[in-house]
């Protein structure tokens, strides 16, 4: 089976859609807002894709410049700003401001990346407003094609701290067995090929070919990399596609992402009208 990534973005879209008319007819107008500090060129391509979005699930957005000076205070603001409801911190922040310290100072019930310490501490206890979007994405995904988790041995290949690490207590709050491997985890092939379902995001171009996973296991790819202007998983999707449930890059877990974000927004908003 191919895990279609676009498939469960435009069925969060529609749902997400409907609560925003709704929220709308109410007054209320969800709103996002992006702390930007860096004219970094990926950061540009990255924003412009979160507008899209926003403007196609009727989500106000705007970006709000700020330098090392002012940034605080610019986030003290949108944190104080009733008609602002998601904040997302764009990476780079000034390299003589800690960017944990940035993070450590939006609200959390804004933090709809789900990045901030709070956020990240409270998905420890099971009590986060918000996990880090694409963790939650592979499960979104995993739970769409109804791949059990409750007791499945799981393996993800990578242990950042937006995608591995908050993964793994996602998963484990469903009840499977969780393996985390990295790159000096020993003997890595046999992690992955024990694993019933197995998560890569090393970001590493067409790294795990079919010899990787066993017969009837499920591969979800989270890795993107741009090869000759062209993006790749960190599967090599046409051989492993042979042999087990994979899911597809582009058009996979990016999607679903995307439009988790969104959802994200909707749910800040909603979250913060009933406080
Ligand atoms: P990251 O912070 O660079 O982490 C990569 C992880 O892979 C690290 O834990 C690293 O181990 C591990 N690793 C690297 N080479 C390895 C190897 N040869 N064998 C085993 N483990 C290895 O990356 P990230 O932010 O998690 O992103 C990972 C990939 O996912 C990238 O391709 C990124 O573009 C993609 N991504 C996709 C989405 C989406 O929405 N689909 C969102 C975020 C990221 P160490 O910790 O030991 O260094």
């Amino acid at each position: 089976m191919i895990f279609d990534g676009i498939e469960i973005a435009e069925n969060i879209k529609k749902s997400v859609a409907q609560r925003v008319q709704n929220l709308k007819s109410s007054g209320v107008f969800p709103a996002l807002r992006c702390v930007v500090s860096s004219d970094d060129k990926s950061t540009r391509v990255y924003l412009n894709s979160i507008k899209k979005n926003c403007l196609a699930f009727g989500i106000d957005y705007a970006e709000v410049e700020v330098n090392e000076k002012n940034i605080f205070e610019k986030i003290r603001e949108l944190n104080s700003d009733k008609k602002v409801h998601g904040i997302m911190l764009m990476h780079p922040v000034p390299s003589q401001i800690e960017e944990f310290k940035v993070l450590s100072s939006i609200d959390p019930i804004k933090d709809v990346e789900g990045r901030t310490p709070q956020n990240l501490g409270m998905l420890v206890m099971g009590k986060a407003y918000f996990a880090p979007c694409t963790a939650e994405a592979v499960v979104e995904m995993l739970k769409y094609y109804h791949v059990p988790l409750a007791g499945k041995n799981v393996t993800i290949v990578g242990r950042s701290t937006t995608v591995g690490k908050p993964l793994s207590l996602l998963l484990i709050a469903e009840d499977a067995t969780v393996t985390i491997c990295h790159s000096k985890t020993v003997d890595l092939i046999k992690r992955v090929r024990e694993a019933d379902i197995a998560v890569t995001a090393v970001g590493k171009p067409k790294m795990f070919d079919e010899k990787w996973f066993s017969e009837g296991s499920t591969v979800i790819d989270v890795g993107i990399n741009v090869v000759n202007g062209k993006v790749v998983g960190d599967v090599d999707f046409d051989s492993v596609s042979q042999k087990v449930s994979v899911s597809k890059v582009p058009g996979g877990v990016g999607n679903v992402t995307s439009a988790i974000l969104m959802r994200n927004v909707v749910n800040a908003t909603e979250l913060i009208c009933k406080t």
